[in-house]
């Protein structure tokens, strides 16, 4: 009888071959089991760590704070647009995905005049056609991008951004959510007013917890921009530097746990470290991948170490669900496609994963596709 190939974490749960949430480590699950006052010292000293520890991993220590934000990665992202994008503001969104078209989203809804320069999904933002804007178009405040665009794992030409938004002297906000920690990224050569990442994506924390690097100058200037009372980073921001104390209930077992990740990033050698155990298992995923018979959808100069698209196999005999689930049954969960260029499923190389759980997954897709009856993934129906 054949052995079915089987993974799990280290708590014995199906890998999260996912955008996020992630795998986490026990280490960090098991920084959660106790409880804290939201004034207790422990819990203060503990947030206060992490806060700056973010902004070192930056190199934004003399130039920017580090602001929490309660909720999912989302509510950071609508908190940095809500809070810099004053009412008379506009923004310049440079789209190729949908975290492009989310943040277009929350800019109409707080009605902050928007110009969307939009390109495919499988392309990177276009930086000419925004310094053509931004010399067209005084009336441009801000910038916008995403470093590694999530819905089809390319990644964005950010220092071109920046440079291009500087020139222009408008100023720039990042959406780093599914690079920060594992991608490197300088205050001291992309110059931003705000970026946005969270605890769940490559820090290996669990969600719960947005921040955002504010440029300190520019975020004293935010007093009054705050479309909404709980999103508003200027008002969170003076209550830490007057009581040291959240305005609202913090996710305290979300920070405690990602004060442990952020322990176990700094010995795994912080970003370089974390980034290059993502790249191995990006290269081991798409080298295994192709020699089954998959496509990429990107090019390997565009592909960021985050996630990666492949092409919905063609071949009769591949049915997506099926394969889904007889991943699932071996241990790796995989994430739909969110493309509207080409049909397609993403595989994620992030999270507490390695190489050798990037080859037991390439074994379990060998035996799903024998299991379907799959020969070539890309061969057109007759
Ligand atoms: C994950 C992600 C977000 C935030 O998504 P949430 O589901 O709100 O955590 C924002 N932008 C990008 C690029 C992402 O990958």
């Amino acid at each position: 009888m054949n052995t079915m190939t089987r993974a799990a974490s280290e708590t014995g749960d199906p890998l999260l071959l996912t955008p996020g949430p992630l795998t986490t480590s026990r280490s960090v699950k098991q920084a959660m089991v106790h409880d804290w006052g939201s004034r207790d010292d422990g819990f203060i000293r503990i947030n206060r760590e992490v806060l700056a520890r973010v902004a070192e991993l930056a190199d934004a220590t003399q130039t920017h704070v580090t602001v929490p934000m309660q909720g999912s990665g989302t509510f950071a992202v609508e908190a940095m647009l809500t809070s810099f994008v004053p009412a008379g503001g506009k923004v310049a969104l440079l789209v190729n995905g949908a975290y492009g078209h989310r943040a277009k989203k929350i800019l109409d809804i707080a009605r902050r005049a928007v110009v969307a320069i939009e390109t495919a999904e499988d392309k990177p933002v276009d930086v000419a056609a925004l310094d053509r804007l931004l010399a067209a178009d005084k009336t441009v405040s801000h910038v916008f991008v995403v470093h590694c665009e999530t819905t089809s794992g390319v990644l964005n030409p950010l220092e071109q951004v920046s440079a291009t938004a500087a020139r222009h002297g408008r100023a720039l906000l990042i959406d780093a959510m599914s690079a920060f920690g594992a991608i490197p990224l300088s205050a001291k050569t992309i110059r931003f007013d705000a970026m946005a990442a969270s605890s769940n994506k490559c820090l290996e924390g669990v969600p719960g917890l947005g921040f955002v690097l504010c440029r300190k100058e520019a975020l004293a200037k935010c007093k009054g921009n705050a479309t909404s009372l709980t999103l508003d980073l200027e008002d969170q921001w003076s209550a830490f530097e007057r009581t040291g104390q959240y305005r609202f209930t913090p996710p305290i077992h979300v920070i405690v746990a990602l004060h442990q990740a952020i322990a176990e990033h700094a010995a795994e050698g912080g970003v370089a470290g974390r980034g290059g155990r993502y790249s191995a298992n990006c290269r081991i995923l798409i080298e295994g991948m192709r020699a089954l018979g998959f496509e990429t959808l990107l090019p390997d100069a565009l592909q960021a170490p985050i996630i990666v698209t492949f092409r919905m196999p063609t071949d009769p005999a591949f049915v997506f669900q099926a394969f889904y689930d007889k991943l699932k049954a071996r241990g790796f969960i995989i994430y739909p496609g969110k493309l509207t260029v080409a049909d397609s499923f993403r595989i994620g190389c992030i999270g507490r994963i390695g190489g050798d759980q990037m080859r037991l997954a390439l074994q379990a897709v060998t035996e799903v596709l024998n299991e379907l009856g799959v020969r070539q993934p890309l061969r057109r129906a007759a």
